[in-house]
């Protein structure tokens, strides 16, 4: 049996034809750049995500750039980023010229641990960027709550969580502003590269919006310097047809969840562990074992791929050796970063696939672990 960690050809199989017809009448116009499928989807998104705004961009890179950019973050500014994040979060505050201040992870549900962020605050933090890591949800209100005391913003940082929920209500409406990502492999994936920032703040959301094209409010009329940072008409397009499908695909994502949680009992391996208060999306299954690098490879003898996320954490890679930190800085992160190990998760998953990974995990670590 072969299981791969992904397999986005499955989806695109069901969705081939419904793609096909809108992407030829987009050749047909050659209306590439903005128009009707870019303000469609942009119109769908906010409404799924029940905020007001939302501003299509080129990446979650880009959104996550354009926000802080629209925020004033500069020069001499500190940003909070959890420590076990994908580094584009990091990226996007070195590149608006603040400095990025690390904060380990909570070591149930690896995202942020609150109870670390007030330590990392100084006169200079201007903002937390909370991610929410693996399709769960950040806990938001406690980080609101700092930040209220402290008078900074929150981001949300939504790249891996589309559609999830705190207390009843969908991310990216919580801080001044979310970004998405999506990058095939999301849970809500374009045919290339694209992202979105929500808000409900309008002034934000039309700062984004001139910041993504050239800060153009009108054509050659520059208010300031931007970016080259829209989404074409033929992510828009698939993104608006696949939206309709995603609520679908993440109660799949959660059924496989379950069966992954009920079948992986064992005092062996750790299994996400999701707050009562939020309802993942599941980007990713991530377990904790031992002895990972055999039970990796034992599963891939097997035909199952497995992911690492993240295999370093970033306070420990060379790209931020100009901030000096050190082993021992964040020992939660650390710790998982040497023990997480992502399972296949995607809705097209069957449930024999499902067992045939469990029983092989349960296989590797009763010989290793
Ligand atoms: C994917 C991802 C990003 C970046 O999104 P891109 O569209 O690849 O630029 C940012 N943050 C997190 C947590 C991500 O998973």
């Amino acid at each position: 049996m072969i299981i791969p960690f992904l397999d986005l050809a499955k989806q695109h199989q069901t969705l081939r034809s419904e793609i096909l017809q809108e992407w030829e009448k987009i050749l047909l116009t050659a209306g590439f750049i903005g128009g009707e499928y870019v303000e469609g989807f942009e119109h769908d998104f906010a409404a799924a995500c029940g905020v007001k705004y939302c501003v299509s961009v080129g990446s979650g890179t880009d959104a996550l750039r354009f926000i802080l950019l629209a925020l004033g973050v500069g020069p001499g500014d500190e940003v909070i980023v959890p420590v076990n994040t994908f580094i584009a979060t990091s990226e996007a505050v070195s590149q608006a010229g603040a400095t990025v201040r690390f904060v380990d992870i909570d070591p149930f549900t690896y995202n942020i641990d609150p109870g670390k962020i007030e330590t990392a605050i100084t006169e200079k933090t201007k903002g937390i960027i909370a991610v929410h890591l693996y399709g769960q949800p950040a806990d938001m209100d406690t980080v609101q709550e700092i930040a209220e005391k402290y008078q900074i913003w929150v981001v949300e940082d939504s790249c891996q969580a589309h559609l999830a929920e705190y207390k009843d209500k969908k991310v990216g409406g919580f801080g001044v502003a979310a970004a998405f990502s999506f990058y095939p492999g999301k849970n809500l994936g374009a045919c290339g590269e694209a992202g979105a920032v929500t808000t409900n703040n309008c002034q934000l959301a039309q700062k984004i919006t001139a910041l993504r094209n050239h800060g153009q409010s009108r054509k050659y009329v520059h208010d300031m310097e931007g970016y080259n940072g829209r989404c074409d008409a033929l992510q828009a397009a698939a993104l608006q047809i696949k939206l309709k499908y995603l609520s679908r695909w993440n109660a799949l994502r959660r059924k496989h969840a379950r069966m992954y949680d009920n079948l992986l009992d064992s005092d062996d391996l750790v299994t996400p562990y999701i707050r009562e208060d939020v309802v993942s999306v599941y980007h990713l299954y991530v377990v904790l074992v031992s002895k990972r690098k055999r039970i990796a490879d034992y599963l891939a003898e097997h035909g199952i791929t497995t992911g690492l996320h993240y295999p370093v954490p970033l306070h420990l890679q060379k790209a931020y050796s100009c901030y000096s930190y050190k082993n021992g800085d964040f020992p939660v992160s650390e710790e998982c970063a040497g023990r997480l190990l992502s399972l296949p998760m995607y809705p097209e998953l069957s449930e024999d696939d499902i067992e045939f990974v469990c029983n092989k995990l349960k296989e590797a670590v009763k010989l290793y672990a």
